[in-house]
């Protein structure tokens, strides 16, 4: 593909123009404010992922200007793309608006035709992970987003009516903010899933998917991969084209999940319309979705089945795992198999208590676990009974009154607010509709906040738009003619 560097100035240039048109970034109203003599922060995002990225630039884009997102990875490396994710393209299609705003000259479309025309667009199948990754690191640079990499937040807790932070990492010490939004990726508020009978088993003989693996050891190798999801393809996929000598995927259910539900009905409706519904509906819908499961896209599953030395165990639940001097018994129900290394493809927790940066949080977010979740809605399923119970703009909820009301200052703008929320936080597709609900939460909540200052705004403003010559008062003369 023929690359047009200047293309992409072109492109750049019209964006600046469409803003100045908009007459965005909006100008800053925030009061400023001070900790100890340090300037305090309106808003800090963890994570600049592309939630991170989206909620920074819509916050900055309704003058909420005094903003800082920290991520942990190093610039370019953020978020699952060049990273653990093992696909070789999206699974999401290439038109999606992602995190856009709104805005045509900032979709991944605008960029890419930018760049090779619009015949490289029309032959374009799917997005190679690490372009999505380039347009990642394009988005935030055309924003100017203020992004600080390489800070991991490792502690979360108060200060009087502010939120402090703890940082390390390229930037250390205590960071002060009046609201926090948590855009911190799929393992989002907890962790991997890890199954009980991996507990205790040696890392040695094991990985989550989301590890960073070394599959150049894994050649020569018996390898079992548990699940039938993307991740679970993608993993197998890679440990086979390092010269894995063979690999089982060892799958509980009878048959291959082969229909993507709620891909198939999605629409605005879904986007905007989902977390308006009563909570039995939001659970009924979730928990269908779990029951029948995503599949593995087709082109990842092909990228398995085309080498002979893969398998794909159905009907194939783990009862025990047992360590051995030089690998792993595994106990199924299709009987005992050895293997020399697993990896686990069992997604993410949304345990709150697995993260340090969260222990002072944990004790006191209330889960739909505790009354949201009701048993007519049906069985009780673990993962949903520990998503977090939301406010409206993503804002964590106590669960004593009281105990902690700086929560409803912390955004989870991550996988974990699918349940109430819907899939606005954490997958491509409806990302801008999400940023745009956050920050419509927060702008409303900081200026309520500051009512006061802005009444006192009102109050003392007083530049004249009528310099008091553009009229004549008629009142003396009406009053004259009255006399006469
Ligand atoms: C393997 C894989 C493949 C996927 N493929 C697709 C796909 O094709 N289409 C799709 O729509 N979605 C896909 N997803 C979902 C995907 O995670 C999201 O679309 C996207 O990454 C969400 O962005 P995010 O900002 O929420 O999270 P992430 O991109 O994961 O970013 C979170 C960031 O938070 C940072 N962070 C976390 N904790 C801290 C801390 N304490 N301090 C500082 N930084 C911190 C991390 O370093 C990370 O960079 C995939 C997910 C995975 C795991």
């Amino acid at each position: 593909m023929t690359y047009a560097a200047d293309g992409l100035a072109a492109l750049e240039a019209q964006l600046q123009q469409d803003l100045e048109y908009l007459e965005l970034p909006a100008k800053s109203w925030v009061p400023e404010r001070t900790q100890d003599g340090a300037p305090v922060r309106d808003v800090v995002v963890i994570g600049a992922g592309m939630c991170g990225l989206a909620a920074v630039a819509k916050l900055q884009f309704s003058g909420i200007s005094n903003v800082v997102a920290y991520d942990a990875a190093p610039a370019g490396l953020e978020g699952p793309w060049v990273t653990f994710a093992r696909m070789e393209t999206l699974r999401s299609p290439k038109s999606l608006q992602g995190p856009a705003l709104g805005m045509a000259q900032l979709t991944f479309r605008a960029w890419f035709t930018a760049q090779w025309g619009k015949e490289a667009w029309q032959a374009l199948d799917k997005i190679p992970k690490a372009q999505w990754m380039d347009y990642l690191i394009w988005y935030r640079k055309v924003l100017n987003l203020p992004v600080r990499n390489n800070v991991r937040v490792t502690h979360i807790g108060f200060a009087g009516d502010l939120i402090a932070l703890d940082v390390s990492g390229a930037e250390t010490g205590r960071i002060y903010t009046r609201r926090l939004v948590l855009a911190t990726g799929r393992s989002g508020l907890g962790g991997f899933a890890v199954p009980d009978f991996l507990q205790g088993i040696s890392r040695q003989f094991w990985a989550h998917s989301a590890d960073d693996i070394d599959f150049s050891a894994l050649k020569g190798k018996r390898i079992a991969v548990i699940g039938a999801g993307a991740s679970s393809m993608d993993n197998a996929a890679t440990a086979l084209e390092n010269g894995a000598g063979a690999v089982d995927l060892l799958i509980r259910r009878k048959q291959m999940p082969r229909i993507n539900k709620m891909t198939g009905i999605g629409s605005q409706g879904v986007v905007h319309g989902m977390h308006q519904l009563p909570d039995a509906w939001k659970w009924k819908f979730v928990d269908y979705t779990a029951t029948t499961q995503t599949p593995p896209p087709r082109s990842s599953t092909l990228r398995v089945s085309r080498h002979a030395n893969a398998r794909f165990l159905l009907n194939c639940g783990i009862k025990a795992v047992k360590q051995e001097a030089d690998g792993l018994l595994i106990e199924t129900t299709q009987g005992a198999l050895r293997y020399d290394y697993l990896i686990a493809a069992t997604g993410f927790s949304n345990d709150f208590h697995d993260r340090p940066e969260f222990a002072a949080l944990a004790p006191h977010i209330r889960s739909w676990r505790d009354g949201r979740y009701q048993p007519e809605m049906g069985a009780p399923r673990a993962n949903l009974l520990e998503a977090p119970d939301l406010g409206p703009a993503f804002e964590f909820r106590e669960l004593t009154s009281g105990a902690c009301p700086l929560l409803a200052h912390i955004h989870c703008f991550n996988d974990a607010a699918m349940l109430t929320h819907g899939k606005v936080s954490g997958d491509i597709p409806a990302v801008s509709a999400g940023a745009d609900r956050l920050v419509r939460g927060i702008t409303a909540s900081l200026f309520a906040e500051d009512v006061e200052q802005h009444y006192a705004n009102l109050q003392a403003f007083d530049t004249p738009e009528l310099q008091g010559d553009e009229w004549v008062d008629s009142t003396p003369l009406l009053n004259q003619e009255n006399a006469q």
